[in-house]
Parts: structure tokens; C-alpha cells; sequence
């Protein structure tokens, strides 16, 4: 085993989406963070240039939030949401309101990215209920989408690792749009590409198979992320709400890596002038401090299943964290942090550069892409003769190995930083993957 620094057992903890037999013979360890950088065990700076899992967006351990969840345990460390209350989920759930688009002021809580799916995609088929269409249940999804690892999330998503293993056991109603990303006509987009609008008609046509009467709800990334930086084509999400609107169809946007200042608006919906009916998030919605996720409903959609409910508990749903006292502070502090610094428009103040610096890597050894939107960026590397994935995970690990994190999904590099980043960091992050892509075989 490489020398980590650490004497930490590997052995007991079996590593989500991690190829568990190689960390364990060469670990990546991290021990601390703060601002843009994590320590490793080793005792190494790492400029974080994935803002950990897409979540941290204000920067690692600010002491704001860091000091509201040492005062909330404290003072009250958990308290029931089912049928009693406490007064930060309330106040978390206004300020976070106050950054949704349009009329989605509604907020359920849940724990994880994943958890808000099934929830969105639960209020989707009890509002359709509640109004006397209890017939429209099934669901559109998208190839290549990601909508977290429950059975409703993996069910409408399309990325097939995730699904094969339990193909029998997806969700029966459910149809998938064609991804969204072309190579030949897309490559190297500065921002969203031209190319692309019409593969929303395909709507349509599902909506033509299936028949509107059967169709609850519409789900999509509004930039795909952890398929790898699919940026949506100029015009696409627009026509998918026309669409949907047409024919009484709910749309979905799953906001997990999106929301809270990625493209340099709160949310993608804002960012490309498009509202959605329900609206994930997750990761950054508290700065990743304590786990939470949430779903914002528009009130028209809250109102119709909780007014045409019999007497007592109109939706059957919920988690014993919905809203955890910490969750909720954390959030709290989060969007205070994200208001006084102004961070969402530091974000689109930031993104030209950005933007300058991803492309600058067009020419560098392997690449057949780069593409980027606001502070998200992906480049993409010609996979090795039959041994897609290889060359990219290469890269991570020398990446890291020099101190600089980034992401890889196949040989497709993502990069998603803290949108406190700042121009040295930007050029020391793409500097350090030019570096290592000249040494890649
Ligand atoms: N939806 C999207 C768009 C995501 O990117 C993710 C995670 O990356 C999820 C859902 C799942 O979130 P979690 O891992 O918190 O369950």
C-alpha cells in the first residue's frame, strides 16, 4: 500500500461508486479542507476543482455555516418534522424560496439528491391524483440522464451501469428522450451549443406513443453533469416546456448540480428563462455540511394535493431527517453566506475566464472535446483501444497526485469548482491538467 500518511483500516468501509479494490491498494485520503483547498493525509494541498462532489459552492469550512451547526447541536440536535415542527426548517425553507424561480415556493425536504427524485417524481403522480387524472403515471426521462440511485431515480435516468443490474425491477412506466450530445456537430461549443433544439420534438413523438393522458411528468437535468458536462442545445429546454405545457405534462428539472449559483443565477431555470413545475436540489443547498435535499413545488401543485385531501395527512411521504435541525441551519447560513458574498454573481462575473482557460486545453494531447457553461466545464479524452475509461481515471489520479482534484465519469473530465475560485486557481487547475495529459499515454 502506498504511503498515505494515515493508519486508518480500509477494510470495513465498501466505498460508493468507487473501484473499491484499487483506493484500497493506493488510497486517496483527505483529512481536512478549507476555502479551495483539502489536505491530504499525506499532507498535501489539493486545489478543489470539483468543489468536492459539486456541493461545496461556498468554499470549504466557512466559518458561518460552521458556527451555525455548532450552535444548533447545542441547543437542540434533533426534532420530529411529522406533525410537530421547529422553527429552522420553517426559516430554511423561506430563504430558500426566496432564490426559487417563479411560484415554486413550496419546499419539501429530504436528505440526498436522490431522495428529492423519488419525492418530485411522488408529488408528480399525487397532484395528477388529486385532480382527477390518476391515469397519467408514467414517467419521461432521458438517456444519459442521472436522477440519484433509488429505484425512481435509476428507473427515469439513463445511464445504463446504474440500471442493468436491476433492469428487472425499474419502474414500468417509463420512456426515455434521446441524450442531448453530439460530437460531430457539438464539438468544442463555447457555452450552449447550436446544434440540438429538435431532440426536444422527440417529445412529441413519445407523447404520440404513449398518448398525453398518460404522461405525469417530464424529468430532466437542465445540464447534464454526471454524464459528463452535456450542455443542453440553445432553444432545447424552452421547447420541452412548450411541450409539456401543450399537453398538461409536468416538467422536472432536477437542479442537484445546477442550483445555487453554478451557471451564475440561484438556479438553471432562471439561468435559461425556463420554469419548471417542480425543481430538485441537494449539495449545495446547505454547502454540503450536513446532508439535505429538497424539492420546490410550484404552490398550484402543493395546493391541489393538500386541498383535496380528506381530514389529516395529505401526503404520505417523508423522512425522520426531513429537515434536520442541523440540515437546516447549515441552509440557513449557507444562503446567507451566498447573499452577502454574492456569490452567484461572482460566479457569472467568473465564467468568461473560465471559460478562456477550459478551452485553452483544445489542442492538448487526447482531447476530442471541451465544452463548459458558467463555472462547470467538461473535457473530453479519446478513450484507449478497448479500454474505455482508462486514460481518464490516469488522469485523476495524477491530477491528485500533483494536488489538483477534478472528477472523471469514462474518460470525460468535469470540472466543477467552489464559485469562490479565483483566476490563479483557475489557470494553476487547467495548468496542472495540461501538465499531465502531455504525460499521459
Ligand atoms: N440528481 C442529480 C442531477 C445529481 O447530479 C445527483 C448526484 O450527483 C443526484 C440526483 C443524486 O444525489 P445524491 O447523491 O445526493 O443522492
Amino acid at each position: 500500500m502506498r504511503e498515505t500518511g494515515s493508519t486508518v483500516d480500509l477494510s470495513a468501509f465498501w466505498m460508493p461508486f468507487t473501484n473499491n479494490r484499487q483506493f484500497k491498494e493506493a488510497p486517496r485520503l483527505l483529512v481536512s479542507a478549507k476555502g479551495m483547498y483539502y489536505r491530504s493525509a499525506d499532507d498535501r494541498e489539493i486545489l478543489d476543482g470539483t468543489a468536492g462532489l459539486w456541493c461545496v459552492n461556498a468554499g470549504h469550512c466557512r466559518e458561518e455555516i460552521v458556527n451555525a451547526v455548532k450552535t444548533q447541536v447545542e441547543q437542540m440536535e434533533f426534532a420530529p418534522t411529522f406533525q410537530m415542527g421547529h422553527p429552522k426548517a420553517f426559516e430554511a425553507a423561506t430563504r430558500i424560496a426566496a432564490h426559487t424561480p417563479g411560484d415554486l415556493k413550496k419546499i419539501f425536504f429530504a436528505n440526498s439528491g436522490s431522495e428529492a427524485v423519488d419525492t418530485a417524481l411522488k408529488i408528480a403522480l399525487a397532484y395528477h391524483r388529486a385532480r382527477g387524472e390518476g391515469q397519467r403515471t408514467r414517467f419521461i426521462g432521458r438517456e444519459r440522464g442521472y436522477h440519484g440511485v433509488g429505484f425512481g431515480g435509476i428507473s427515469v435516468g439513463g445511464l445504463a451501469p446504474n440500471r442493468k443490474a436491476y433492469s428487472g425491477q425499474l419502474l414500468p412506466s417509463v420512456d426515455h428522450l434521446p441524450q442531448t450530445f453530439n460530437l460531430k456537430e457539438q464539438a468544442f461549443s463555447k457555452g450552449q451549443p447550436a446544434w440540438g433544439a429538435h431532440l426536444a420534438d422527440e417529445l412529441e413523438r413519445l407523447v404520440t406513443l404513449h398518448d398525453a393522458s398518460t404522461i405525469a411528468a417530464v424529468i430532466v437535468e437542465p445540464l447534464a453533469g454526471s454524464a459528463g458536462v452535456l450542455v443542453p442545445p440553445q432553444g432545447y429546454l424552452q421547447r420541452l416546456r412548450e411541450i409539456c405545457d401543450k399537453h398538461g405534462i409536468l416538467l422536472i428539472f432536477d437542479e442537484v448540480i445546477t442550483g445555487w449559483g453554478r451557471l451564475g443565477a440561484p438556479f438553471a431555470a432562471q439561468y435559461f428563462g425556463v420554469t419548471p413545475d417542480l425543481m430538485t436540489m441537494a449539495k449545495a443547498t446547505n454547502n454540503a455540511t450536513v446532508p439535505m435535499g429538497a424539492v420546490a413545488a410550484k404552490t398550484a401543485i402543493h395546493d391541489t394535493i393538500v386541498n383535496n385531501a380528506p381530514a389529516g395527512i395529505e401526503f404520505f411521504h417523508g423522512y425522520t431527517y426531513s429537515g434536520h435541525p442541523l440540515a437546516a441551519a447549515a441552509a440557513v447560513a449557507t444562503m446567507d453566506v451566498y447573499e452577502k458574498d454574492g456569490l452567484f454573481e461572482r460566479a457569472a462575473k467568473t465564467a468568461p475566464y473560465f471559460e478562456k482557460a477550459i478551452h485553452a486545453l483544445r489542442d492538448a494531447p487526447h482531447v476530442i472535446d471541451v465544452r463548459n457553461l458558467g463555472l462547470v466545464g467538461g473535457i473530453e479524452l479519446k478513450p484507449r483501444d478497448g479500454k474505455p475509461g482508462a486514460r481518464g481515471f490516469d488522469v485523476f489520479v495524477k491530477c491528485f497526485e500533483r494536488g489538483v482534484l477534478v472528477r472523471v465519469t469514462g474518460d470525460i473530465l468535469a470540472f466543477s469548482p467552489p464559485l469562490i475560485i479565483n483566476e490563479q486557481q483557475i489557470d494553476h487547475l487547467f495548468g496542472t491538467v495540461a501538465e499531465v495529459l502531455k504525460e499521459t499515454a
